[in-house]
């Protein structure tokens, strides 16, 4: 039925509408204004769950098909990432196509406001990489379909200790996983990049007697932490060379690939950096293989989301901090999943998002 809907348009892979079929996306706006020089696609995923929120990145993209497979694989990227957290919002992002150091203007920003708003709130928006708070700042003039705000706007403010909060329980899960017990006291911990979620992640740890080591690209960074929480540090270019029971990267994604895989000596991977493994499908595999859990980051890292869904309806830090708490069963359920069906943990966490999705679609059908 459907491949006989597509052939009566002329619908090709290689078409917009042929692209956004490929993973069901339900919508792609195409904004573009001459006045201010914007350029950007929001793109919305899936709706089932409530309105697609998602962050709007700046980036010097190098030809529109390349800003296009970015809004589509992130806008999707969020839809799982929403539903796992049990959240009831869908998934979307949009993307500035332009160098964020050159061409952002406030023109710009409030005319890409206005596009976001003439969405009527089926995409609500946020800060990601290449926008500031003074961006969203100019966005929030235009639309009230923004979220992840500065506390003085009203908004909820630094999103990091509900995002901590969420990674440590993961960890937690994870260490009640492999031993039966999820204490993480006398385990050997390292952090890597103890920016905003490092830190506050290093708190949680020291507070139940971890045995913590960190690193930081910045000295300053590394001396301050230390001095502070009275944790180890290790040269960052070493940090996978050490033995360790837990490998927390709080810092960059793709840090799970061949290079570390062969260096790497800990049974648990757990933190809040995005996209950690290099090549979701090859090294989500060969942790597998290896012996290694790892908890899915999309999963541990929803902390951010979380605090901004409590923004929409309502802001209160308790509750996000509730919410975030939730990680913990959620992560049990996805490695119950994963030893149930020999499968890698992220595929069971997707998995398990495309199953709440699916049955809340099946409900509002009978409704
Ligand atoms: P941040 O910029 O405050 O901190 C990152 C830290 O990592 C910095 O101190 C930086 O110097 C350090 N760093 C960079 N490269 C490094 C390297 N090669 N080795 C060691 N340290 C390095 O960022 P953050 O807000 O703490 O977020 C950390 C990660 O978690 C990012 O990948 C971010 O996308 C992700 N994340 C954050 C949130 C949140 O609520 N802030 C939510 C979801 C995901």
């Amino acid at each position: 039925m459907e491949t006989m809907e597509k052939a009566a348009v002329n619908v090709t892979e290689a078409s917009v509408t042929g692209r956004m079929s490929t993973f069901n996306h339900e919508q792609l706006v195409f904004c573009q204004d001459n006045e201010t020089g914007l350029r950007s696609i929001i793109a919305i995923h899936n709706t089932t769950l409530g309105p697609a929120v998602g962050g709007t990145r700046m980036w010097a993209y190098g030809t529109e098909e390349e800003a296009m497979t970015d809004a589509l694989r992130l806008s999707r990227g969020m839809t799982y990432k929403n539903a796992l957290a049990g959240l009831n919002i869908g998934g979307g992002k949009a993307v500035i196509i332009g160098d964020a150091r050159k061409q952002k203007s406030e023109a710009l920003m409030r005319r890409f406001g206005k596009f976001v708003n003439s969405c009527g709130g089926k995409y609500i928006t946020a800060e990601d990489v290449g926008i500031s708070t003074r961006d969203m700042e100019y966005v929030r003039l235009e639309t009230k379909h923004v979220v992840g705000l500065p506390e003085y706007l009203g908004g909820s403010g630094d999103p990091s200790p509900v995002t901590a909060y969420g990674v440590y329980m993961g960890m937690k899960a994870s260490q009640k996983e492999l031993s039966g017990n999820d204490s993480l006291a006398g385990k050997k911990v390292v952090v890597q990049g103890v920016g905003h979620v490092g830190e506050y992640l290093v708190e949680h740890l020291v507070k139940e007697g971890a045995d913590v080591t960190i690193c930081d690209i910045y000295d300053d960074r590394v001396n301050a932490v230390v001095k502070k929480h009275g944790v180890k540090a290790v040269d960052a270019k070493d940090v996978y060379d050490i033995p360790m029971d837990i490998y927390s990267p709080c810092a960059l994604g793709a840090t799970i690939n061949d290079d570390t895989l062969d260096r790497l000596k800990c049974s648990i991977v757990c933190g809040a950096a995005n996209n950690q493994l290099k090549d979701e499908e090859l090294h989500g595999q060969e942790v597998l293989k290896r012996g290694i859990l790892y908890a899915p980051d999309y999963l541990v890292n929803a902390g951010g989301i979380i605090n901004c869904y409590w923004e929409i309806v309502g802001y209160n830090r308790n509750a996000a901090l509730a919410q975030a708490e939730g990680i913990y069963q959620t992560a049990l359920n996805i490695f119950q999943i994963s030893k149930t069906n020999s499968i890698p943990t992220y595929l069971a966490a997707n998995q398990l998002a495309e199953a709440r999705i699916a049955s809340i679609a099946k409900l509002k059908a009978t409704m």
